[in-house]
């Protein structure tokens, strides 16, 4: 993928929040460009023995609400472009859902899997020391995104402490809940997602077929959030086409048999707990057929949701794309060119920074427990997530008249929130 195409696209809609709304070309200026670009090559002794360089990122993009907040990634494409667009994403995504955070984004350019735990731990350890100096529970705090996990955070809150000599456990979120992270975080993007779809199908018919793209961990926690929906409520939601990097499969259910379609959707989500990935499913179930991509796409299904990479609907994927209403899980999969296909077509998106900021509401509430030292049940997590989910939707929808553009109201709020907070802060960036 062209990294400086997404930082493109991430900045045209930017641009588009602004040319929507009447605030201060001196504020776009400052959301344009991120506040400290972080690139560092850092030398680490591999258990072999041998020495390696790595090159990593932090982009702080801005922190007028409160500390920096956003993930670091493990990926052997990590670029400043990608790092530098996600950053800006994260500030837009708080801004809207009214956290006390600001955006950052952060990466190693490798491939984790080529790596042991041993020496993964090694390199973990090596990139802290070298963010030491820009990190901190006040200032900038880092959190899992693709290619880390709570293993990774647990080694560089360690090592965090270990430089500085103290026991601070809110200088990075995502941690495994004993040494201090939040129930419910490894499920709170994907069903964050559920959550908005849930709300948005509420007014409509009982029955909504979904086209899944990925199964990491916030498809399969979509998915599985579904399927709890499934369970105890009235509406039925079939998953009937899903992709994963290994291919793209058709389910064929019987939809007068809610009962062995939920069996069915288990059975979906152990397959992929026990390979982890979707990989010669289609043998394991007759209902499920490998298809091809173009099959996949034109196949009818109520809603789409985008939870792979960025980038993923392009021009050719858009014209054939059949589906009522995107909701994005993943960040930026809709090219900008795909977007006009699709609003021609009236196929209403509705955005990744709305969508998928379950995953940093949870890490604020993680924050917030560690601050506090005191633990919430799952349940509490739950439900506050949940209500945070709908709230932010709700407020969006209230703003949006007929065809109103989603992400452009969306980038408008959160504009407006920025600009009012610099405007009484900093008013001689305005006067
Ligand atoms: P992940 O690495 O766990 O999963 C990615 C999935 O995409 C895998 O199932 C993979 O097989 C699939 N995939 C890769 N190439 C594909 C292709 N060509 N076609 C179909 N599927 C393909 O990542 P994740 O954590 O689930 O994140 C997915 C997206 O959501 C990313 O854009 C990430 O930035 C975004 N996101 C994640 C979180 C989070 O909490 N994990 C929060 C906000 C946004």
């Amino acid at each position: 993928m062209n990294k400086n195409k997404f930082l493109n696209l991430v900045q045209k809609q930017l641009s588009n929040g602004f040319n929507n709304s009447s605030i201060s070309l001196n504020m776009k200026q400052i959301l344009n460009h991120p506040k400290n670009e972080i690139i560092f090559n850092f030398p680490v002794k591999l258990s072999n023995n041998n020495l390696q360089i790595f090159k990593g990122y932090r982009i702080q993009h801005n922190d007028i609400l409160g500390p920096f907040k956003g993930g670091i990634r493990f990926h052997e494409d990590v670029h400043l472009d990608e790092v530098k667009a996600l950053a800006s994403l994260m500030s837009i995504k708080c801004a809207l859902q009214d956290i006390p955070f600001g955006g950052a984004k952060g990466g190693i350019k490798l491939n984790p899997k080529k790596y042991s735990k041993k020496d993964l731990e090694l390199i973990t350890r090596g990139y802290t020391r070298a963010i030491n100096n820009y990190i901190g529970p006040e200032y900038d705090i880092p959190a899992p995104d693709v290619g880390t996990n709570s293993q990774i955070m647990d080694w560089i809150m360690d090592e965090y402490n270990l430089i500085n000599n103290d026991h601070v456990k809110s200088v990075i979120t995502g941690k495994s809940p004993i040494c201090g992270g939040s129930l419910g975080r490894k499920q709170a993007t994907g069903r964050g997602i559920g959550v908005i779809v849930n709300e948005i199908t509420s007014d409509l018919k009982k029955n909504h077929s979904i086209k899944l793209e990925g199964f990491g961990n916030v498809g399969y926690h979509f998915v599985e959030y579904l399927n709890e929906l499934n369970r105890k409520s009235e509406k039925t939601f079939l998953i009937n086409t899903i992709s994963d990097h290994t291919g793209c499969y058709h389910i064929d259910y019987d939809t007068n048999d809610k009962k062995t379609m939920i069996g069915l959707i288990e059975l979906i989500l152990n397959y992929q707990n026990m390979n982890q990935s979707l990989k010669d499913i289609e043998n394991y179930n007759f209902q499920i057929k490998k298809i091809p991509k173009n099959d996949y796409l034109q196949i009818h299904s109520d809603l789409f949701i985008p939870a792979a990479l960025e980038l993923s609907i392009k021009e050719e994927e858009a014209k054939i794309l059949n589906c009522n209403i995107i909701i994005e899980g993943s960040n930026g999969p809709v090219s900008d060119k795909a977007e006009d296909i699709l609003t021609l077509r009236s196929i209403p998106i509705i955005p990744d920074i709305l969508c998928n900021s379950g995953g940093v509401v949870v890490s604020y509430f993680e924050w917030v427990q560690n601050r506090t030292n005191e633990y919430w049940t799952e349940e509490k997590v739950f439900d506050k997530l949940d209500h945070k989910m709908i709230e932010c939707y709700q407020k969006i929808k209230k703003r949006c008249k007929n065809n109103t553009d989603w992400r452009i109201e969306c980038y408008k709020y959160s504009i407006e929130k920025l600009y009012e907070v610099y405007s009484l802060r900093k008013s001689y960036f305005f006067d």
